[in-house]
């Protein structure tokens, strides 16, 4: 498949805690698409580094890993869980989001061949999916520069921190919100730094800033832009 070609795919980029998750679940399920969380692939990837005990400045042995990932993802019905991630066929879905697994990705995810693979392995799954919504960081300028429909959704930091620490006190593992704080400047930091695949708004995507819209209110507006735009 050629990834440059217009395809039926909608792109969702955005910062940590822009509740781009949730909108992306609830947009995939009203259009009928396949949802695609590449954070997640990051972060089974990171877990099996770690799972491995091999160290995170072993560059080699993790490029190696991340070419042979037994990854699948499927839509979740649990509350509070916007995906299943099922690495080597177990499902990892909870692990995946722990504060150790979070703060590790970072020496993952910034290793140019790592990101190679774990793109091909992303596009893999949306040409196998009838219509995807793929969320992440450069899915609309990476991944899938040709999809059809490229979003960027934003929140002010504080919002954004304080969104992070409701989700993690509703699933029982409160945070300082001063962690929260320290997380996100840092995520910010690395993600909008990173030398290959960086946090970045596509020219041709719809900025949508959710500081004070309700996640249904942000599901709505790229409903309707999706479909206007047909
Ligand atoms: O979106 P989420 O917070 O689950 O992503 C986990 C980590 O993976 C992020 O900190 C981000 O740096 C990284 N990531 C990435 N490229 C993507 C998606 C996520 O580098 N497309």
């Amino acid at each position: 498949m050629n990834f440059f070609k217009k395809i039926n795919a909608v792109a969702i980029d955005g910062p940590a805690g822009s509740g781009k998750s949730t909108v992306s679940r609830l947009v995939a399920e009203r259009l009928g698409y396949t949802y695609i969380d590449t954070g997640a692939t990051y972060r089974a990837l990171t877990l099996k580094v770690m799972r491995k005990n091999v160290d995170l400045s072993d560059r080699k042995a993790i490029i190696e890993l991340s070419g042979d990932l037994d990854l699948v993802l499927t839509p979740s019905e649990k509350e509070g869980r916007t995906i299943n991630v099922i690495l080597d066929g177990v499902d990892v879905s909870e692990e995946i989001r722990r504060m150790e697994v979070t703060v590790n990705v970072k020496h993952v995810c910034k290793i140019p061949e790592v990101r190679k693979n774990m793109v091909d392995l992303q596009r893999k799954m949306a040409s196998e999916a009838n219509g995807a919504v793929m969320e992440g960081r450069d899915t609309g300028t990476v991944v899938l520069p040709g999809a059809k429909y490229k979003f960027y959704v934003d929140a002010a930091f504080d919002e954004r921190v304080e969104r992070r620490f409701a989700e993690m006190r509703a699933k029982g593992v409160p945070v300082p919100k001063s962690e929260i704080e320290d997380d996100l400047k840092q995520r910010d930091h690395t993600d909008k730094t990173r030398e290959v695949g960086p946090l970045k708004k596509a020219d041709d995507a719809v900025l949508i800033d959710t500081t004070d819209l309700t996640i249904d209110q942000v599901v709505a507006k790229i409903v309707e832009l999706v479909s206007r735009k047909g």
